[in-house]
């Protein structure tokens, strides 16, 4: 059976939230201070073992596990290799921001985990420690290079904030020319926790105009070489690539095929939207079984929603999401 929405776009993706914990307390995302989910709320590793198994008897092909943090949850490289382990041939990814792999790094990708996509908005120390709130840039620096040292395939994701990154465009670009690896700036959301302003946005298009002054870019196929909602260029004489992911300039619901499932169990469809399909009751329920799973998941799918909604309310310049991204998952 296939996962499939009200216009027949087909779910084939799903984000998993491990934790909403994380070690750092970037602005964009948990600036403010947020309660967390008490651990016995979290879904257990076994659990989410059972929501794979159902979700991959779907049309679920690509999981992405993320957090808060995953790796500031205990035994995830262990779930990491289980997962592999269980589901051969399920695209299962990683997206951290690389302050804790480092000891983990080399056992992952002897798991057969190769890709992985790492939060990194700035390549300046100090920038960095104002941006997190901790002190970290070297412990990731050094991570990104042991996992390029590694044959992982590496995204860095950098949100793009106005006073924040913007002067930092050639260093990126230098990044991605220089080596094996993919560099995409995310405008920046309005979600909650944040120290969201429409100042601060630094859109795609004026991220484009600049990078083009900037280096010789050509755009690759929209939805080829695996590069999701993104643009992504080529840069001439470079190894690497650059690409732009512009959720509020140019949205991509038309092509979502994802679901994310939050760390306490709740399948969310969209994440411009506070539904949630709560899963943790049917899982933990001593009757409820598999069965109703799949129709939750089924029903979940289905009433995805199409996008309107979401930039209705954008168009009317409010915040449209009450969570924040380490709540969520980002
Ligand atoms: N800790 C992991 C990491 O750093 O990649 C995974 C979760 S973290 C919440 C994922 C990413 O979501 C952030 O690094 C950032 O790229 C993105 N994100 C969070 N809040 C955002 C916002 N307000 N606007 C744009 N992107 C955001």
């Amino acid at each position: 059976m296939i996962l499939t929405d009200a216009r027949q776009r087909v779910v084939s993706y799903l984000r998993i939230s491990v934790t909403d914990r994380c070690n750092l307390r970037c602005l964009y995302c948990s600036a403010q201070e947020q309660a967390f989910i008490p651990h016995p709320e979290i879904l257990r590793y076994e659990e989410l073992l059972e929501v794979i198994a159902l979700a991959r008897s779907l049309s679920i092909g690509k999981v992405r596990f993320t957090g808060g943090e995953p790796f500031a949850r205990r035994g995830f490289p262990e779930f990491v290799a289980e997962v592999l382990a269980r589901f051969p041939d399920l695209d299962a990814r990683v997206t951290t921001n690389a302050t804790l792999i480092g000891p983990h790094l080399a056992f992952l990708r002897g798991q057969g985990l190769s890709r992985l996509n790492i939060s990194l908005d700035t390549l300046d120390p100090a920038t960095f420690a104002r941006v997190t709130g901790r002190d970290l840039f070297p412990q990731v620096w050094e991570n990104i290079q042991a996992a390029l040292d590694l044959g992982f395939r590496v995204k860095i994701n950098a949100v793009a904030m106005k006073g924040v990154n913007d002067g930092e465009l050639g260093a990126f670009l230098d990044l991605a020319r220089s080596r094996p690896l993919d560099v995409r700036f995310i405008e920046f959301m309005p979600m909650g926790g944040s120290d969201w302003s429409p100042e601060a946005v630094w859109t795609a298009g004026e991220i484009l105009e600049a990078a083009q002054k900037l280096a010789d870019l050509a755009p690759l196929p929209r939805n080829s070489a695996d590069q999701g909602p993104a643009q992504v260029y080529s840069i001439a004489g470079g190894q690497g690539r650059f690409g732009l992911i512009s959720p509020l300039t140019n949205h991509f619901c038309g092509t979502c095929n994802r679901l994310r499932l939050t760390a306490d169990g709740h399948l969310r469809t969209c994440l411009f939207s506070d539904k949630v399909y709560r899963l943790k009751g049917i899982l933990r329920h001593p009757r409820l079984g598999a069965e109703q799973l799949r129709k939750v998941l089924l029903l979940a799918g289905a009433r995805k929603p199409l996008g309107h909604e979401i930039l209705e309310k954008r168009a009317r310049g409010r915040g449209v999401c009450g969570t924040s991204m380490s709540a969520i998952g980002g």
